[in-house]
């Protein structure tokens, strides 16, 4: 059922299961499997239908990076941020879970392998028709060979797989409204997450709406899902009881706050292979917009370092896309000239332009924070003080030119680098991660490996304010995964 909490009646309690907090693909995800599974479930969203001035502004933090497009990143509607996102998916790699000793604060209490089953089940959700291998991409390699991967090499060719991109509004908007165990309430902006007097069980939530209703839920279990910030934002505004908020005790809730160094960082030109006309990812991205190859990202192909060269580097991780670019252009003459004269068979050229994915590392200094300004509720208003460390630019650099150097050992293509140091560096992904981190320690973690926060017994978080690292890959796989999970967590326990 999908309710306007402005029509319910001042001072409404709804009773649940399981309170949902924030519908977009973490909490939509969550609501739906739970309700599956005979759970009844209240979900309390701030926004409408469709995203609105109002509540954008309701949510808007203030921002300390000058440049950082943080306040356009978020919509507060049904559906959340899925209203723009664009569709570009890829589980973490085994090796993003991993502690590395150069990266501080890196590891994840959970493996690959244990978000492998969901990861599957997440696929559908997206609409991703399945999660292809590159051996099953691979098609006449006699004639097309791989531009990148072979032996010794310091990168490896990844594939990225295509959601349509699936918005969760539209697509999934009917199941909340038939489902007889789900009451959505919109307009609902939950304000205070309330414990008990010890702060070891929450106790009830409280929500306004613009309209100057009150509510609360009570709910034997509750569920942040928020947003990046919006998860963080809580459980700090959460302090009536607890000194410093929920889940703060150890002054963690809000720090690691990480995004993706995204941007455009050269060009590349290349001449065909010796044996044919094309390499192998061109072809299969060829056929992929001939819709051959269904699932695989239509707007580029991309390389990412190996990990024994992040090893040996001591590299964040970072990807490398390719962007078809076409003929090359005049000033690329001298780079294909050079390649023909090393004896390469040279026509037709192409050309690309170079963009990076790349990894933040988590860093206590660089955190989502309230401020004093006050919102039309009267929270305190999130600060966001996002902070790339110069270990972080670096890394994508020294990635960069690593490329660059692989594509000359190759012989079969050259690559020009922008000027790295811009402060473009700070064109981020809008991927906001880190802020609740999983770690079994509460001394290094807000949430356990369930999500659950420390110290409190029925309090959980689902999205990517959950990552401990955030690898170079965008996350909403990753959350619908870790929150087809924890659904299965909460839907056992309530059957059980
Ligand atoms: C421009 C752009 C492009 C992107 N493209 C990609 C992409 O190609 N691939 C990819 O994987 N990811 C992409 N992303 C990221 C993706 O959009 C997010 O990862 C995803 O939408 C997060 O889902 P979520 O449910 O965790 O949070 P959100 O989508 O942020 O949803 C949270 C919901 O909770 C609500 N809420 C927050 N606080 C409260 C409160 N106190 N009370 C009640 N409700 C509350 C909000 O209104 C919102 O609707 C992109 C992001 C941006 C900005």
């Amino acid at each position: 059922m999908l309710l306007d909490a402005n029509a319910v009646e001042d001072g409404t309690v709804v009773e649940a299961d399981v309170c949902v907090i924030g519908a977009g693909a973490a909490g939509i995800t969550l609501a739906l499997t739970l309700a599956r599974a005979g759970v009844d479930v209240c979900v309390l969203e701030s926004g409408g239908l469709q995203p609105d001035p109002a509540t954008q502004a309701l949510h808007a933090p203030e921002n300390r990076l000058p440049g950082y497009p943080l306040q356009a990143s978020r919509v507060h509607a049904l559906g959340g941020s899925t209203f723009h996102w664009g569709g570009l998916c890829r589980p973490l790699d085994p090796d993003d879970f991993l502690q590395h000793a150069w990266v501080e604060l890196s590891g994840w209490p959970i493996s690959r392998a244990d978000l492998d089953p969901w990861y599957v089940r997440a696929l559908p959700i997206l609409d991703i028709p399945r999660a292809w291998t590159l051996a099953e991409t691979d098609r006449d390699l006699a004639t097309h060979p791989r531009l990148m991967g072979s032996v010794n090499a310091s990168f490896q060719p990844i594939l990225w797989l295509e959601s349509p991109p699936t918005r969760f509004a539209p697509k999934y908007r009917g199941d909340l409204e038939t489902a007889d165990r789900i009451r959505c309430l919109l307009h609902a902006t939950v304000t205070e997450v309330v414990p008990n007097a010890d702060g070891t069980i929450v106790e009830r939530v409280e929500a306004r709406t613009p309209g100057g209703r009150r509510l609360r839920c009570r709910a034997r279990r509750y569920v942040l899902a928020g947003g990046g910030l919006g998860n963080a934002q809580l459980l700090l505004s959460s302090d009536s009881v607890v000194r410093g908020g929920l889940g703060n005790g150890h002054d963690l809730v809000g720090r690691c706050f990480m995004d993706h160094p995204n941007q455009f960082v050269g060009s590349m030109v290349a001449v065909a292979p010796a044996a044919g006309p094309s390499y192998q990812e061109e072809y299969m991205f060829a056929r992929r917009t001939e819709g051959g190859l269904r699932g695989i990202w239509r707007g580029f192909f991309g390389f990412s370092t190996t990990p024994d060269v992040r090893a040996q580097h001591r590299l964040l991780a970072c990807a490398v896309n390719l962007h078809p670019a076409g003929e090359p252009a005049v000033g690329d003459t001298a780079a294909i000239e050079e390649l023909l004269a090393a004896g390469r068979p040279g026509r037709p050229a192409r050309r690309f332009w170079l963009s990076v994915l790349a990894e933040q590392s988590p860093n206590p200094e660089s955190r989502i924070l309230l401020g004093e300004e006050r919102d039309a509720f009267g929270r305190r208003k999130a600060v966001a003080d996002l902070r790339l460390r110069p270990a972080d630019v670096r890394s994508v650099e020294k990635s960069v030119r690593l490329f660059a150097l692989e594509t000359a050992r190759l012989g079969h293509a050259r690559v020009r680098i922008f000027d790295v140091e811009r402060p473009s560096w700070h064109l981020l992904a809008g991927h906001h991660s880190g802020t609740t981190r999983m770690a079994d320690d509460p001394r290094a973690g807000v949430t356990d490996r369930d999500g659950r926060v420390h110290g409190i017994a029925n309090l959980w978080v689902a999205g990517s304010s959950l990552f401990p690292t955030g690898g170079f890959v965008n996350p909403t796989l990753t959350i619908v995964a870790l929150t087809l999970r924890l659904a299965n967590r909460l839907g056992t326990a309530s059957t059980a």
